[in-house]
This record gives structure tokens, C-alpha cells and sequence, in this order.
């Protein structure tokens, strides 16, 4: 693995960079919001400069020419996704979803049709999915999950009950896990359903996060009618599709960049704030917790890279992605934790507060980062796939 950027690669970077720092609204970096913060307004805000990123090719960089993407390497995937987190970019898990995760399985499982149908709006930015996975009697054992889909004629009938599913008061479509076969062992009678989520019979009710936003619902499907065009590949087949959607998930990356920026403006914090005549940055306990936030963040970016680099290989990483997911989320809530140690009693302070520091990033921060080690897979979850298949330990 080669760890340097070409100069083409930095001229990249530059052009990027450029770009975000003309069009990121100024609004949007006002009102500053961080995951799981979504309110109406700033929603229509991340929506419009997605659209705008997604017409310029930067949505879906990697995506081919004939899919709304502008097939470039995925070094260069790599470097928007940092400098969109680093600059805070009004992007979030809703692209994620959409264009890393549910775009590459239809590349891989979908038909023509479904292709050039979702992928491409799905690229340009237009159309938004939600995941159909989890279910109240169905997280880490997902294979449990029970949401009905029977045949009736041309249609599939969907009947059953999604949890925690983010977005699905915004998005337009969803990538449904249904069972098609209840009559042969869990994993192989799944099936996965692309659903309009305009279609009668859905209810969206809506939970509220631990940042007292709403940003994931129930969902609850009644008899709810789906033409079978909208199965994606082999009835039964389901699980499969599932999984390498979830590998593409939990490959994200970005998380590390904008770590990065946060413990930039940490160390600029500390150097600035004096307690009795001495800067926070002189104290050797906040000096030395700030220099492994610094050192772990690195590690993460180049777990980051790696998965970059095997995709440009045209490998797909599988545990590689479960170490990623892991080391970054815990990087990332140890990151919240010494900011809050470092503001001391500043830091529980609300965004109201005349005294809140930096926006209060790092309270809220601590709160949503106990979301990054749970959502897509729990970290237990995830390191029994690093025990399994990265180590070749026995499943039971
Ligand atoms: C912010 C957020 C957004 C989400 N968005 C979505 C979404 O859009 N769509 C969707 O479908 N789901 C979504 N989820 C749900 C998420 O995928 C599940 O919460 C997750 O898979 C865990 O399932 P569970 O909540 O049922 O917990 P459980 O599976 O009940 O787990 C409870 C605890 O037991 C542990 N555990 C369970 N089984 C094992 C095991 N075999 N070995 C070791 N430990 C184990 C878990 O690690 C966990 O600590 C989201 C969750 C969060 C937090």
C-alpha cells in the first residue's frame, strides 16, 4: 500500500477544497448541526447542496459515467469524503445510506432498469433511501427478522413492522428486507424490496434520539402493495444482498477527517485558555490526552485508507471494514470524552448558554457518538466478524 497522494491526487484536493468553501452555505455552518441534529431547516439546506454535489459528479465520485458518477479512483472518493468532513459539509448519514450503501448493491444485485433508475438519482442527489432492516425482535440476530412479503399476482404483499429506521419521514424509497420463505432456515428465505415509501398502507411514526431530534421512526407496513419488478436480484436470496450491503456500510469513511478538525480546534482551545496564568496546554494530563486522541485518529484514518486502497484493488473488504467501524467509532467517543474533560464544567453547557464553548460541539458530540458503534451493527457484533472471518476463530 503506498500511504503517499500523487500530485494530481493534491491538485484534487485543492480543487475541492475551493469548491466547499464557495458553496457550503454559510447558513448551514451557523446553525452547525452535527448527526442525528436534523431539524426542517437544516434538512432543505444539506438537500440543495447535495443536489448541487450531486450534479457536479462529487456525490457518487467512483459510481460509472452511465450511473451519474464520473468513475474516478477511489483515492480520489477518498480525499472528497475527507475534505466534505473535515470543511463539515452538509452531508450526513442520508447519503451514506444512499449512495454508499444501497448504490452499490444495486450495481452489484440490480436490473438495468433498477439501475438507471436509482443508482442514477440516487447519484445526481435526487432520491434518498432509507434501510428496511431492523426490527423489534430483530437487531444483531437481523436473519430473525419477520416483515412478511407474499405473492399476490404481479405484486409482493408487505406486512409487518421496521424499527430505527433513519429518515424514512424524508426518503423516497426503501431498501426493505422482507421474508419471502418462512419454511427454510432464516438466512435463506430473505429477499430484499425497493418500496416507494408514498405507498398505501406504510405509517411512520417517530422516535426521538438521545439529542431530542427525530431522526429515526417506526415504520409499519399494511398490506402494503409492491409490483415484483421491485425485488432486487434472486427471490430468497436476500441475506446475501444484505450482507454486502451492510460490508459497504460499515466501510464508511470520513469520520476520521472530521475528528480531525475537532482535535484541531481542541489543541487551539487549550493553547488559548489560561487558568492561573498557565495555558490548558501546559498541563501534562490534557497534553498527554490530546496527544493520543492525535495518535488514535491517525491509526483510524489509515484503517480509512486501507479500505480505500482495497476497493481500488478491486478487493472487497469484509473484516476490514468491522476493524474500521470498530477502531473508528470508539476513536470518535474518546474524542467527545476528552473534550468534555478538557472544557471541564464548560463543556455540559447547552448551544443556548452565553457560555457554551465551541457551539457546545463536544457535549452533543458525546452524546451521538454512542450511535457510531450501534447503528449498522453493534462493535460485540462487529468483532465477532473480526473474530470469525479476519482471525478464523470457530463461530460457537
Ligand atoms: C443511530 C442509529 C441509527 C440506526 N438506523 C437504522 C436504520 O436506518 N435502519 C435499520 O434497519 N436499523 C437502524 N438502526 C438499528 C441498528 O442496526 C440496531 O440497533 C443494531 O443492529 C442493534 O440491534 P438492537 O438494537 O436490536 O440490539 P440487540 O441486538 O438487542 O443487542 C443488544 C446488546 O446485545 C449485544 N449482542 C447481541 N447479540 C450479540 C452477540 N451475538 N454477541 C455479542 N453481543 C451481542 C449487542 O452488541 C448489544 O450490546 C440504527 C441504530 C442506531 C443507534
Amino acid at each position: 500500500m503506498d500511504f503517499r497522494f500523487t500530485k494530481e491526487e493534491e491538485t484534487f484536493r485543492q480543487e475541492v477544497r475551493e469548491w466547499l468553501k464557495q458553496e457550503i452555505p454559510q447558513r448551514w455552518l451557523e446553525l452547525g448541526p452535527i448527526f442525528w441534529e436534523e431539524t426542517e431547516e437544516s434538512w432543505i439546506l444539506s438537500r440543495q447542496f447535495q443536489r448541487k454535489l450531486g450534479h457536479k459528479g462529487w456525490l457518487a465520485p467512483a459510481y460509472p459515467k452511465e450511473y451519474g458518477g464520473l468513475e474516478l479512483s477511489h483515492t480520489k472518493r477518498l480525499i472528497l469524503a475527507e475534505e466534505l468532513a473535515y470543511n463539515r459539509a452538509p452531508i450526513s448519514v442520508e447519503v451514506e445510506i444512499s449512495v454508499n450503501w444501497v448504490g452499490p448493491a444495486l450495481m452489484l444485485f440490480g436490473t438495468e432498469e433498477q439501475k438507471s433508475k436509482y443508482v442514477t438519482g440516487v447519484a445526481k442527489g435526487d432520491i434518498i433511501f432509507c434501510l428496511g432492516y431492523s426490527e423489534p425482535n430483530a437487531g444483531s440476530d437481523l436473519a430473525s427478522l419477520q416483515t412478511r412479503a407474499v405473492e399476490s399476482g404481479d405484486y409482493y404483499i408487505i406486512n409487518g413492522q421496521k424499527i430505527w429506521t433513519s429518515y424514512a419521514h424524508y426518503a423516497d424509497y426503501c431498501w426493505l428486507a422482507a421474508r419471502t420463505d418462512a419454511n427454510v432456515p432464516k438466512h435463506k428465505g430473505i429477499s430484499m424490496i425497493l418500496i416507494d415509501m408514498k405507498t398505501p398502507g406504510i405509517t411512520i411514526r417517530p422516535l426521538i434520539n438521545i439529542l431530542n431530534h427525530h431522526s429515526f421512526n417506526e415504520v409499519f407496513f399494511d398490506d402494503v402493495r409492491v409490483p415484483k419488478a421491485n425485488l432486487v436480484g434472486q427471490k430468497n436470496n436476500g441475506w446475501y444482498q444484505l450482507a454486502m450491503a451492510l460490508d459497504f456500510e460499515r466501510s464508511s469513511v470520513g469520520y476520521a477527517a472530521a475528528n480531525q478538525r475537532t482535535i484541531e480546534e481542541l489543541v487551539r482551545y487549550a493553547k488559548e485558555t489560561k487558568y492561573n496564568g498557565k495555558s490548558l496546554a501546559d498541563d501534562p494530563l490534557i497534553r498527554n490526552e490530546l496527544a493520543s486522541i492525535a495518535v488514535e485518529n491517525e491509526i483510524a484514518r489509515m484503517m480509512n485508507y486501507r479500505i480505500a486502497w482495497m476497493y481500488s484493488k478491486g478487493m472487497h473488504p469484509s473484516y476490514e471494514s468491522s476493524m474500521s467501524m470498530v477502531f473508528t467509532s470508539e476513536i470518535t467517543r474518546h474524542v467527545a470524552n476528552v473534550g468534555m474533560k478538557t472544557l471541564g464544567h464548560y463543556g455540559e453547557l447547552d448551544q443556548d448558554s452565553k457560555w457554551a464553548v465551541m457551539n457546545a460541539r463536544f457535549m452533543r458530540m458525546c452524546l451521538c457518538s454512542l450511535s457510531i458503534g450501534l447503528g449498522g451493527g453493534t462493535n460485540e457484533i462487529q468483532r465477532n466478524i473480526i473474530a470469525m472471518r479476519g482471525l478464523g476463530l470457530p463461530r460457537h
